[in-house]
């Protein structure tokens, strides 16, 4: 068996809004075929555009080989073993960044593909973890941003989705309250301790026993001025504080890490272990979010998870793509037992209009539980006039740019 095809799409949403905070309003999704008709999906998050030239451009030495080029007329079986094919035939061009978060798309389809070969979920043939007949239980939570208006508004709106995420049968939740910082929510310049006063709202509406995360990407300028905000916190009971500061200052995350009052999470833009491994040693987080299209796909989060698992660390996917992406989430952490939760927004309480249409079988929130599906592969089905849609819109756009 071999692969014959592999086709890349680039969609937007038509209505993307270059001000919000949200890489859920394009995608990349890529479909691998083999020569007897079966058909891998995969997707990363990454500007479309992009991972497109990173997947299709021609190899023209041994250092600088093509992916699209590496992967026509091999065994798409060997998903392993093409991940590092790949990583090393891209070396010169790759190694990080858009480059391994491309081949995130083309290494999900390849999981995908490589279950519905062998009939079988795809978390149950990861060749890199012990093997277990049951998927492990993980806990999913929403993923809530607020809404524009005013701080009042911003907070009001933040309380609000937590009640509906609450009443939609969650038992955790995480606010993104980014209240200043370089992706400050609609260019807010709050001072840092107001976010404190969002959190306090969504614990006081939310009950002492709920699971409370907070995410303020990146917003504090170093550890000094981190720390002095968040020690007041110890009584909003994080589970959880992402990505605090800058992605490249790992020892003010050490900093931070030693001190705070709640533990650290980061790790969603990065690609490889080698950028984990660096972030738990040097970083100390005790949380790592790698994003399954980002990473470089599940055979690199599951690496990820077993050398966080190795250092007692929990793992928690980072997800805001579609369906797709919650799917290959699940899968993960039915082969991770350091899984202790996974970032899910279902599609009544998504604003994308790509996480509410582009795929079906989306594993859904039962009994405050994500399992994935039992059906072979990823176990999703793309819905292909959504995706002419959204591709059509991405052609409109990139013809407009003058190309
Ligand atoms: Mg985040």
């Amino acid at each position: 068996m071999k692969i014959i095809d592999v086709r890349c799409h680039v969609l937007v949403d038509p209505d993307y809004d270059i001000t919000s905070t949200s890489s859920s309003q394009d995608d990349i999704v890529v479909e691998i075929e083999t020569d007897e008709g079966l058909i891998g999906v995969g997707e990363a998050d990454v500007n479309p555009w992009i991972a497109k030239a990173c997947i299709e451009a021609p190899g023209t030495h041994t250092m600088g080989l093509g992916i699209r080029d590496t992967l026509i007329g091999s065994d798409p079986r060997d998903v392993e073993g093409l991940w590092d094919r790949l990583y090393v035939g891209t070396a010169m061009n790759g190694r990080r960044g858009a480059v391994v978060h491309a081949y995130g798309a083309v290494d999900m389809a390849l999981h995908d593909l490589r279950g519905k070969i062998l009939g079988k979920p795809a978390w149950q043939l990861f060749q890199d973890v012990e093997r277990t007949d049951l998927p492990h239980q993980t806990v999913p939570y929403a993923s809530l941003q607020p809404e524009p208006g005013g701080f009042e508004r911003y907070t009001q709106s933040m309380v609000d989705w937590a009640l509906r995420a609450k009443k939609f049968g969650f038992t955790a939740l995480k606010a993104e309250v980014t209240v200043n910082g370089p992706y400050a929510h609609q260019g807010m310049k709050e001072p840092y301790e107001r976010a404190g006063e969002v959190l306090a709202a969504v614990r006081e509406a939310v009950g002492p026993d709920f699971t409370l995360m907070c995410d303020v990407q990146y917003m504090f300028p170093d550890a000094r001025t981190c720390l002095d905000v968040v020690e007041d916190w110890a009584d909003l009971n994080l589970r959880f504080l992402e990505t605090p500061l800058s992605f490249d200052d790992l020892d003010g995350y050490a900093e931070v890490a030693a001190h705070a009052p709640m533990p650290i999470a980061a790790g969603e833009f990065l690609a490889t272990r080698f950028e984990f491994l660096d972030l738990m040693d040097r970083g100390r987080v005790s949380v790592v979010q790698p994003d399954m299209g980002r990473v470089g796909g599940l055979t690199e989060a599951v690496r990820v998870g077993t050398l966080a698992q190795a250092r007692g660390l929990t793992v928690v996917p980072h997800v805001w793509k579609t369906g797709l992406s919650i799917a290959a989430a699940a899968n993960f952490a039915a082969a991770t037992p350091g899984c202790e939760f996974v970032e899910y927004l279902p599609a009544e309480l998504s604003e994308s209009p790509l996480r509410r249409q582009l795929f079906r079988n989306v594993p859904e929130l039962v009994n405050g539980r994500l399992t994935p599906s039992d059906a072979p592969g990823l176990g999703v089905e793309l819905d292909h006039d959504a995706l002419a849609h959204f591709a059509a819109a991405a052609s409109a756009l990139y013809r407009g740019t003058g190309h």
